[in-house]
């Protein structure tokens, strides 16, 4: 056994350098790589993906991770949940015919320009096809990969997080219908906040000098991190000692990058304070997406958007743009920042109302991959679903069912992790309001104790715990959404003073 288990290593080695070599090029790809080098890499990015799965499909690697699993009871502990989760992925993998994989990945190529143009232009019936023929694919791919206990829809949820499936969805996103539908159309049926101050001119130096303020404010060390620039604001890490993080600064919106600093920091505080042990294995980094969600989202929410964090940090962000700030209140700021209002578009969302975007889009990916839902249909089903979750109506596909990226790139049953995030973080934040002093913890000069908390309860974990066990070891319960909706309602009826 120890020879085989010392073949895996070497194996692994040679993946690790490959996968690292990938992810540089791809952090490259999305900040300052010249855009007249994407052919040419793109070429080099194929063969470094080839050359990934000549040694993870090759007979001798897969019997030596089949060989592993069979004995995985004898192993350490950390061994044996990492080969669970390679030989399970694996397993998957091999299901799926190469031909057909490769196929699919040039479709998604092409999928993605027309969908870029469909939206430019408006244009469902230019970008229906190219999306039956993802649906079909995506449906094929579920054929090959069920088993018994996974089967439709729940395919592609448990993909993205492992071990959720429809009943659960269904039970989070039942309560949120019930609770916070009716909730949201009281509030926007009152007066709504004026937020026009947010949207003066800000010099961009000056924004740079405020997320540069808040990594500090959130401890980030950059030692093992750094920022940059790019279009959509990301995080990626290499294990806990390369943590990398962008931002996009609008000169027409003072809260864009703030709050995308501190969410993206949320994900980077994640990756740093895993424990450093599980770095090269298979089981580092977050756990899955929705708790990775749960992190940024909880910063960026749940201390961001909190009255004593601008009680500390209110100040100094006025003394730098003082022509625009110098007489808005911190009363006011804190309003303005927890505005909600009845809108189109899921990234623009409020926190209040995002979970409702999200529920539609699962909603319909629930109709699609279960009831065999009419692909032409969709944009009136979307609609349909907007008026009566959000009480809106839309006008146009750009601004309805053309407006996010996800469907376009075969990304089915992601999603629905984003509403699960943002409800892990409520479960996690009442557990942490018995355990510390969180006015103070959120209103100190830096955000250590928090950090300290989330170490302990989620980051350490890594991937070597799935959020049932960690939500369960953290609160002593295992999820419930209950918490999401009091914490919403709680802070909500405060600000919109709804009894
Ligand atoms: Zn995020």
């Amino acid at each position: 056994m120890e020879a085989i288990i010392k073949k895996y290593y070497a194996y692994r080695a040679k993946l690790n350098a490959l996968s690292y070599a990938l992810y540089l090029i791809n952090w490259d790809t999305e900040t300052e790589a010249p855009s007249g080098c994407l052919d040419e890499r793109a070429k080099n990015v194929g063969e470094l993906v080839s050359m990934m799965l000549e040694i993870s499909h090759s007979k001798d690697y897969i019997e030596v991770v089949r060989k592993i699993y069979t004995s995985k009871d004898s192993v350490d502990e950390a061994l044996r949940k990492e080969i669970i989760k390679v030989y399970e992925a694996l397993e998957k993998e091999l299901k799926v015919p190469e031909k057909e994989l490769i196929a699919y990945e040039m479709l998604l190529a092409s999928a993605n320009n027309i969908w870029k143009e469909a939206k430019l232009t408006d244009n469902y019936k230019l970008f229906a096809p190219v999306l039956k023929k993802i649906i079909n694919w995506q449906k094929k791919y579920i054929k090959y990969v069920e088993t018994p206990n996974l089967k439709g829809y729940n395919v592609l949820l448990d993909d993205y997080e492992k071990g959720f499936t429809m009943a659960d969805y269904d039970y989070l996103f039942d309560t949120l219908k019930k609770e916070l539908v009716p909730f949201v159309k009281k509030i926007t049926s009152k007066e709504g906040i004026n937020d026009e101050v947010v949207r003066k001119y800000y010099d961009i130096t000056k924004q740079k000098k405020f997320a540069k303020y808040l990594m500090d404010v959130m401890c980030f060390d950059q030692t093992y991190g750094i920022t940059k620039e790019s279009e959509h604001p990301f995080t990626s890490g290499y294990g806990t000692t390369d943590v990398r993080v962008t931002c996009h600064y609008y000169p027409n919106l003072l809260t864009s990058s703030i709050f995308s600093m501190i969410h993206e920091l949320g994900h980077a505080t994640y990756e740093r304070q895993c424990d450093p042990k599980y770095d090269g294995t298979a089981l580092s980094g977050g756990t899955t997406m929705a708790m990775h969600e749960s992190q940024s989202r909880f910063y960026e929410n749940i201390v961001g958007r909190s009255y004593p964090f601008w009680q500390k940090h209110y100040q100094y962000l006025q003394s730098l743009f003082e022509e625009n700030l110098q007489n808005v209140t911190i009363d006011a700021f804190y309003k303005m920042v927890n505005k909600v209002e009845k809108s189109l578009i899921r990234t623009e969302a409020d926190e209040l109302t995002y979970p409702l975007h999200i529920m539609i889009r699962y909603d319909l990916e629930k109709m699609i991959f279960e009831d065999n839902v009419d692909i032409a249909s969709l944009p009136n089903l979307w609609n349909k679903l907007y008026k009566e979750y959000l009480d809106i109506n839309v006008e146009t596909d750009k601004e309805g069912i053309l407006q996010d990226v996800h469907w376009a790139g075969g990304s089915f049953g992601y999603f629905p992790t984003y509403a699960l995030g943002s409800a892990y973080a409520a479960q996690l934040y009442h557990q942490m309001q018995k355990e510390i002093d969180v006015n103070k913890a959120f209103s100190a000069n830096n955000l250590a104790e928090v950090n300290e908390w989330l170490k302990e309860k989620v980051h350490k974990y890594a991937g070597s715990k799935t959020p049932q066990e960690i939500l369960l070891l953290a609160t002593g319960e295992v999820f419930n959404p209950k918490y999401y909706i009091d914490y919403l309602k709680t802070k909500y009826s405060k600000i919109y003073k709804i009894d």
